[in-house]
């Protein structure tokens, strides 16, 4: 029987605020200027809402400048694509993010092409997807940044390691097995295609669910002394009218199989705003050529 230690992604995320913040009064010590972070809600989808409201207090907290922009569901593509090109041209700003989804009447494509590469701090532009896939600087996507930051805390490392991503999104799965890739793991990806996904996830040293299905990963699933990383967010049903939030992996079957495991919540969750504090002071460091 393995002892299962738990990451502790809160406290982790709650560190690097700080570091963050130490380095936004530097530079804006050094530079007279301070990053700022303007964010774009289109609509009102309420867990967007939320995250949104999360991340202009977090970014003031750390010291930076807030920008947000909500605007109603009915808002055109056009008037969406304008007030990002003002963004663009703002030099008070240094990152910009729209939240997704957007509505359905917008392509979210278009939109996330039209934000600059040099201050698309979601990473999400093919650019910087581009800059990330070949190798060479990018701003590379929060989420991911956060679990190759816990991983390696925890592991030092990851030279060699057999990752196994399951899920090959945009957001999650492709960027974070390209970050992988590029701390030398051995890695694959697994999506709904995959043949015998259970016996794919057995052989990896390093097992991320990043699907969006509450519990799939069994504790049957994971090499014993794995350590897993766990990006689903699902909420179900506790009882009683109440939800609570779970993650991809059955984290009670985990115990006593997985080396090291993040909770969900407070596991992956709390690291992806602190990533996105980080990439506007990475963002406003190379828009100034600090
Ligand atoms: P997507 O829906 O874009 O992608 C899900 C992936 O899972 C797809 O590649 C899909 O495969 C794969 N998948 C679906 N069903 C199965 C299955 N039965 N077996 C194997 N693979 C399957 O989701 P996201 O990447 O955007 O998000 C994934 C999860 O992470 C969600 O729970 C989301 O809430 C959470 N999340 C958490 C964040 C955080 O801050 N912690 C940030 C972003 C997301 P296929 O491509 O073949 O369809």
């Amino acid at each position: 029987m393995v002892e299962t230690r738990i990451i502790d992604g809160k406290g982790f995320a709650e560190e690097l605020r700080k570091r963050i913040a130490g380095e936004v009064a530097d530079f804006r010590a050094a530079t007279g200027i301070t990053p700022g972070l303007a964010v774009v809600l289109v609509g009102e989808d309420p867990a967007s809402a939320v995250y949104v409201r999360n991340k202009g207090k977090q970014t003031l907290e750390a010291g930076m400048a807030s920008f947000e922009h909500k605007l109603p569901a009915a808002t055109g593509e056009a008037e969406l694509l304008a007030l990002v090109a003002s963004l663009n041209a703002d030099p008070a700003v240094h990152g910009i993010l729209v939240q997704l989804p957007l509505p359905a009447h917008i392509d979210a494509q278009k939109v996330l092409s039209a934000i600059d590469p040099a201050k698309d701090v979601d990473g999400f532009h093919v650019v910087n997807a581009g800059r990330l896939a070949v190798g060479l600087d990018a701003l590379v996507p929060c989420t991911p940044l956060g679990c190759v930051m816990l991983l390696k805390h925890h592991l030092g490392s990851l030279a060699g390691l057999r990752a196994v991503v399951v899920g090959r999104s945009n957001i999650v799965g492709k960027p974070l097995a390209q970050l992988l890739l590029r701390e030398d793991c051995t890695v694959t990806i697994a999506h709904s295609r995959t043949k015998d996904l259970p016996e794919e996830c057995r052989r990896a040293d390093i097992l991320v669910g990043a699907v969006g299905r509450p519990e799939m990963i069994r504790g049957s699933w994971i090499k014993p002394g794995a350590t897993v990383i766990d990006v689903g967010i699902n909420r179900v049903d506790a009882g009683g009218g109440k939800t609570r939030l779970v993650g991809d992996v059955a984290f009670d079957e985990a115990q006593g199989i997985a080396g090291l495991i993040t909770p969900v919540p407070g596991g992956v969750g709390p690291m992806t705003i602190a990533c996105l504090l980080q990439n506007t002071l990475t963002a406003a460091r190379r828009l100034v050529g600090d």
